[in-house]
């Protein structure tokens, strides 16, 4: 069998395959031995049909930040999002897709002047600020920017907080930003607030758009076309989790302080929504260490690769084991899981329980779309994961004709994303759940 190594195509699948065939199809080659993804397109678009429904009065701007993997962006440029862009690079690749300028939000308040320019240049005019440094360079370099202004309103448990960082204090600073953008004769069209990314504090919401409210009425009264409210990142992505919640509180919130009969535009910032359980990651056993009681695992991908994000996202993750011969899991033994480089720091899981396994197995973790391949490196030689996006059918034949995406996106060729080669051992090991509760009590 042919293995397909391209980043830039999506692979259509046959109809009883899906990314987890496919997963298991690479793996069963014999042939793959570095890590890979396997990116499941249709998990992008079922995010996007849940945001939709859910917060239907809401328009997403996809944070470019999460993960900017080509086919991600094109598949949001064709589902219709917009773009919530931090540097003048994120611009010019959101570009460079033909998205129209009007569908991209300049989000970062603190700017460099070469990319406010860069923005100007290319009709970006749409930006956040949150200090008064920020509005004379504005004022300097693109005087008829529409501006958004940032405030701070923190979600009290949060993966990673943002608010030491960036907004004003809504109260104490924001009022005095708005006056002194009104006196610099600028152009304040709306207010944004960021939660934290991986918020667990959906009620932040209700408190962060009734803010948002007064600060609304500030500017309308100072003279300002207030139309846009930008609430943000910070929803869940995980496979399991939900935005229910979260949405429950924006939707009532909005109608309460911002009526559907006032015309004011909602947008939000969601990241880690979009990308997080689009990405599946196989990683291979190499290397491994036993002791009396504990076996230590070394795998090809490591904190400096993909699993940057237990470093920089403060991510938990969780190995499922694959075994490439599959015997019955009899028992559990305290494990844990190393990286290939050679600094002690390269660990990715610190303790957990794992069937005894081989070289030449697989470690496989869901979930790693979010912040994991933007930020990582090859460092000490080691490659970064090639992805294997796949479709099916009947979402390909809806996407494939939908700017920027064209037949020449999609690939039919067989190899691992057909489902006949499967060969159908359950090699994924089930562990039983008595053995689990045995260990853990
Ligand atoms: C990182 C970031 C986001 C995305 O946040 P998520 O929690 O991933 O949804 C949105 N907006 C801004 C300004 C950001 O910096």
């Amino acid at each position: 069998m042919r293995l397909v190594e391209l980043d830039d195509q999506i692979h259509i699948l046959e109809p009883q395959a899906d990314a987890q065939t496919v997963l298991r199809n690479i793996i069963e080659t014999g042939i793959q031995e570095d890590a890979f993804y396997v990116l499941d397109v249709g998990d992008i678009v079922k995010k996007h049909k849940e945001w939709k429904i859910k917060m239907p009065r809401v328009e997403p701007f996809y944070a470019v930040k999460c993960n900017d993997s080509l086919i991600v962006l094109e598949v949001l440029a064709a589902l219709g999002t917009g773009f919530d862009c931090a540097s003048k690079g994120e611009i010019n690749k959101v570009l460079s897709l033909g998205v129209d300028p009007s569908r991209i939000l300049f989000a970062n308040p603190a700017k460099l002047k070469s990319h406010i320019h860069h923005a100007a240049n290319q009709g970006v005019d749409l930006m956040t600020f949150d200090n008064e440094c920020e509005l004379h360079k504005v004022k300097n370099f693109f005087p008829s920017a529409r501006l958004i202004l940032r405030i701070r309103c923190d979600s009290t448990i949060s993966q990673c907080p943002l608010g030491m960082k960036f907004g004003c204090d809504p109260l104490t600073e924001a009022p005095h930003l708005l006056e002194v953008a009104n006196s610099l004769g600028l152009n304040v069209v709306g207010i944004s607030f960021h939660v934290g990314s991986g918020c667990q504090d959906p009620p932040v919401f209700e408190r962060a758009i009734t803010a948002a409210r007064n600060l609304f009425d500030i500017g309308l009264h100072l003279g300002f076309n207030m139309n846009i409210l930008d609430i943000g990142g910070g929803f869940p992505g995980n496979k399991g989790t939900s935005i229910d919640k979260i949405a429950e509180i924006v939707n009532s919130t909005l109608d309460l302080h911002f009526p559907p009969s006032e015309g004011i535009n909602i947008i939000a910032e969601p990241g880690r929504f979009y990308a997080a359980s689009a990405f599946t990651l196989a990683t291979n056993i190499h290397s491994k260490r036993d002791s009396v009681n504990n076996s230590m695992y070394y795998i090809n991908d490591g904190v400096y690769g993909s699993f940057n994000c237990i470093l920089y996202d403060h991510a938990v993750v969780s190995p499922q084991p694959f075994m490439v011969n599959p015997k019955p899991v009899t028992k559990l033994q305290p494990a844990s899981v190393w990286g290939p480089t050679c600094d002690g720091l390269d660990q990715v899981v610190d303790n957990c329980l794992l069937p005894p396994l081989d070289i030449g197995d697989w470690l496989i973790f869901e979930d790693m779309g979010a912040y994991t391949l933007p930020v990582a490196s090859q460092f000490n030689g080691f490659p970064v994961p090639k992805v294997h996006a796949v479709i099916d059918e009947a979402l390909w034949l809806l996407l494939k004709d939908r700017h920027p995406l064209t037949e020449e996106h999609f690939t039919m060729d067989s190899g691992p994303y057909w489902a006949e080669s499967w060969n159908q051992t359950d090699s994924i090991a089930q562990i039983p759940s008595f053995l689990l509760n045995d260990i853990l009590d």
